[in-house]
């Protein structure tokens, strides 16, 4: 089993650096029930071309650019769109409880997003489970949408229990008083592939919406290959960024947003904090 992990967090590693790599949220396996002969389909994947325009390698064709992208074409997919009329109360969820603390940061522009890599040991503690901030990293315009409704950015912040069970909490982005976090490092983005590593510490938890009230629902990583992993929390409250920042970003990033998927029976659940 360890020797599992750390070949997850070598390929893990790889991604990042590959040319046209998995854009963010790690390559997993999927459930329990994956044989060894797809997780090495997916493996093989790691060097195929896509992107987030329409066209040959564009979202609706994930699924047909190599084997290990099958569950792009899934039934529990992500984005969706959060009907907020139509979302659960969850009786059984609980508030999200945070152990983050500061963290150095590596910036990169891996061609699909730029993402932050997490060192230290920052958890959240979701459904009696403690899982573990790898990276997060920015879409724009938001991939949920809300009521029908897009924000102009959305950042996912990548949480591992094991290689089968992810959790990712989203947050949006409104235009109003300037972003903190994007003053410091924004002109430091790579705007073309690329890394920025910077010594100051960044306060984690500054990065959240003060209200921490979600939608809460099972779905996969918005990006190839798309595996079905992914309890997601998007939060209810958004973060602001000024109007010149979320240009600026927004010119980077290059609609880095992944066409929102059919819910097929799901159900929102709403924790309300
Ligand atoms: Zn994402």
């Amino acid at each position: 089993m360890k020797r599992k992990l750390s070949l997850a967090a070598l390929l893990l590693a790889l991604f990042v650096f590959t040319s046209c790599s998995k854009e963010q949220e790690p390559a997993t396996q999927k459930k329990a029930a994956e044989t060894t002969e797809q997780k090495a389909a997916k493996d093989d994947c790691a060097d195929v071309h896509w992107s987030h325009q329409p066209g040959e390698d564009g979202p609706e064709n994930w699924k047909n650019l190599c084997d290990g992208f099958a569950d792009c074409g899934g039934t529990v997919q992500s984005p969706i769109d959060i009907v907020t009329g139509k979302a659960v109360k969850g009786d059984k969820l609980a508030a999200i409880e945070f152990n983050y603390g500061k963290s150095k940061v590596d910036i990169i522009n891996n061609g699909h997003t730029v993402q932050f890599n997490v060192s230290g040991n920052n958890t959240v503690k979701l459904n009696g489970k403690e899982y573990k901030l790898l990276q997060f990293h920015y879409h724009a315009l938001s991939e949920h949408t809300i009521d029908g409704k897009h924000f102009p950015i959305e950042v996912h912040f990548v949480h591992k229990y094991s290689d089968n069970d992810f959790a990712v909490l989203g947050v949006m982005f409104t235009e109003g008083k300037a972003n903190e976090l994007f003053k410091k490092y924004l002109d430091h983005f790579p705007t073309t592939k690329g890394e920025y590593q910077s010594d100051e510490m960044i306060d984690l938890l500054s990065l959240f919406p003060e209200n921490k009230t979600y939608y809460y629902y099972d779905g996969s990583l918005t990006t190839p290959p798309c595996s079905e992993v992914v309890s997601w929390y998007v939060l209810k409250a958004p973060v602001s960024a000024s109007k010149e920042q979320v240009k600026q970003f927004s010119s980077i990033l290059n609609n880095n947003y992944r066409p929102i998927q059919p819910l097929n029976g799901r159900e929102v659940l709403l924790f309300e904090e």
